[in-house]
């Protein structure tokens, strides 16, 4: 039975390449039983960075029951494969907060504050002597950039940007080239989104405190891009909280030129989220500067669930 490797659902470029780039290294290490997979459909930014660089998307998996797993970019419950408590977990490569996985054996768990798990697997390509071919240096440069928003995320470490520098001199491509192409094909397939789609492709479920709060993300390039289709993208996330049964459903609209993001909220507890984000006006508010949802938007809800907790 082969190990696989595996990412979020709702994968993005970062967890579809990560687990590519890691199984082509343990390939190169000798263990030939290692295998990509992805946990969803692989979006338009990801296609065509596999596209670029002539890379097969790698195998669909539904269900985490019986297998061996290896996972980048995530280690929560509720981003993983379905049923991943039934899974035999051998490995995580990871660059969020500590999740809520429970293991029974002690494994080798890396996660680390930098802008993208590619960046620690490019790391390892280095620390076993191993060249990455241009095709996986391209993916794993393509994820930096996507994670990173091209450097301009305040998750970008140094550590980001000179593995990036390494990886775009042995993939033949310049970052603002490659990067710069990635942010139009992403807006440009953003703003053709459903509302569904907004709501539902970029979905991560979070556990705080005692409350089930989903936070979208969908990155567009010019400001008040879903303005005009509101009412109809609030709906939606009404339904989606209903049937997810999410104390709260927030949904963060990135202008990546602007470096802002709004963020629209429906759902219970405003006070909370106002504690975190200020003053709700027509649902949403707008916040300079916030590009990250891992790293402004969780933190900010946790420390409010807390303070409205304990006060
Ligand atoms: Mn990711
Ligand atoms: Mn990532």
């Amino acid at each position: 039975m082969p190990i696989y490797v595996v990412g979020h659902r709702n994968p993005d470029t970062d967890s579809i390449c990560s687990a590519i780039a890691y199984a082509h290294l343990k390939h190169c290490l000798g263990e030939t039983n290692v295998k990509a997979a992805r946990a969803g459909d692989v979006d338009a930014e990801t296609a065509y960075v596999l596209r670029r660089f002539g890379v097969d998307a790698p195998e669909l998996l539904t269900d985490a029951s019986g297998l061996d797993l290896v996972l980048v970019d995530h280690n929560e419950v509720g981003q993983a494969l379905p049923h991943i408590e039934r899974a035999n977990i051998l490995e995580v490569w990871e660059h969020h907060r500590i999740g809520d996985l429970r293991l029974p054996n002690p494994i080798l768990f890396h996660c680390e504050p930098v802008g993208a798990t590619a960046t620690l697997i490019a790391e390892l390509y280095s620390a076993h002597g191993v060249t990455p071919t241009r095709e996986m240096a391209g993916i794993m440069l393509a994820s930096i950039l996507s994670d990173t928003v091209l450097f301009r995320s305040p998750t970008t470490t140094e550590k980001d940007r000179a593995i990036a520098a390494r990886l775009s001199a042995l993939a033949g491509v310049a970052p603002d080239e490659l990067g710069g192409e990635m942010l139009r094909i992403k807006a440009a397939d953003s703003e053709r989104k459903s509302a569904t789609q907004i709501v539902r492709d970029d979905l991560k479920v979070f556990e705080l405190g005692d409350m089930r709060i989903g936070v979208a993300q969908v990155e567009v390039a010019r400001a008040g891009a879903f303005l005009e289709r509101k009412g109809e993208i609030l709906r939606e996330m009404r339904a989606l909280r209903e049937s997810s049964a999410l104390t709260q459903m927030i949904l963060m609209i990135t202008d990546v030129e602007a470096k802002a993001s709004d963020l629209w909220f429906v759902g219970e507890r405003a006070d909370v989220f106002e504690q975190a984000f200020g003053r709700l006006s027509d649902d949403a508010v707008h916040l300079p500067g916030c590009m990250s949802r891992k790293k402004q938007v969780v933190p900010r809800l946790q420390t409010a669930i807390e303070g409205t907790a304990s006060a």
